[in-house]
């Protein structure tokens, strides 16, 4: 194999996931290539390959540690970074959790120019969210593909329905079937700690992670997608043992009797599994549709 395929063929497995899982070992373990010249194994080039994929899987193992190849806000945008992220918890505040989460874009800027609690975003913190909206989300380090196409998208209120006692919604359909059929075989243990994240939410909780980490979006792109790339936003949703809090986005939710009862019966269908080529964090509590 020539130095050009291998590298190629390196770069695909990063950049394709799998229909199954691959974990770090196995593909660590690959037998190296072949040189097609008559000098035998060309040690360099499997040696910077295989920095490539230790460096990835430190990166989707240890999410929130600072990587020299992250991509970070310079000092003007970190200003807009925190006054945008403000401005958005204002607005959550101002409308509750419930209704942030499956809030449209414009009907954010109404609300906000409204209220001078909250205040208007301004015409260059507008060009920051676009901005932000539209940088490919692979440039940081996140593989996975844009869920919604529109900036504007909105959220049709017909389609979608309030859990009681979480303040999370759900897609009427397919969503909240999966939803029911856990909760009727699991029972009050389990509880919806995630469901519908419309873009405004989802930009919150992306630039909200980042500003509390110095600007840094590839960081925040390894625990949470970039406003588009999330699948709350088509269907999937979280879950977790009532009780355990924060714990319900660790691993400590493995330990869980809900974790345990939901694998037996075959609830767990990971999205973003271990060592996954999403370029994310293992994710056990997040709910595939
Ligand atoms: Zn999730």
């Amino acid at each position: 194999m020539t130095r050009r395929a291998f590298l190629k063929m390196t770069a695909m497995a990063i950049l394709l996931a799998p229909a199954y899982p691959i974990g770090a070992e196995e593909l660590l373990s690959a037998d190296p290539p072949e040189e097609d010249t008559p000098f035998g194994r060309d040690q360099q080039v499997y040696s910077v390959a295989d920095d490539q994929l230790k460096d990835y899987f430190f990166k989707v193992r240890n999410p929130d540690t600072p990587h020299p190849d992250d991509i970070i806000l310079d000092k003007a945008e970190q200003q807009l970074l925190g006054a945008v992220v403000e401005k958005l918890a204002r607005l959550c505040l101002n409308v509750g959790n419930g209704n942030f989460s499956t809030l449209g874009f414009d009907e954010a800027l109404i609300i906000a120019g409204r209220q001078p609690f909250i205040g208007s975003f301004t015409n260059a913190e507008l060009a920051f969210f676009e901005m932000i909206y539209n940088r490919d989300a692979h440039d940081y380090g996140f593989f996975g593909a844009k869920q919604v196409v529109a900036f504007l998208h909105v959220i049709a209120a017909n389609e979608i329905i309030k859990i009681p006692q979480t303040g999370n919604y759900l897609f009427k359909g397919e969503s909240l079937a999966k939803y029911s059929r856990i909760k009727n075989n699991l029972g009050d243990d389990v509880i919806l700690t995630s469901g519908i994240r419309g873009i405004v939410k989802q930009f919150h909780l992306f630039l909200g992670k980042a500003h509390r980490h110095g600007g840094n979006l590839s960081l925040a792109s390894r625990s949470l997608a970039p406003p588009g790339y999330s699948y709350h936003a088509t269907g999937d949703f979280d879950i977790g043992q009532k009780g355990l809090g924060e714990g319900n986005f660790s691993e400590l939710f493995t330990t869980t009797p809900v974790y345990k009862r939901l694998t037996e019966q075959g609830f767990v269908d990971y999205r973003y599994w271990r060592d996954n080529m999403f370029g994310v964090r293992y994710e056990p509590w997040h709910i595939k549709l």
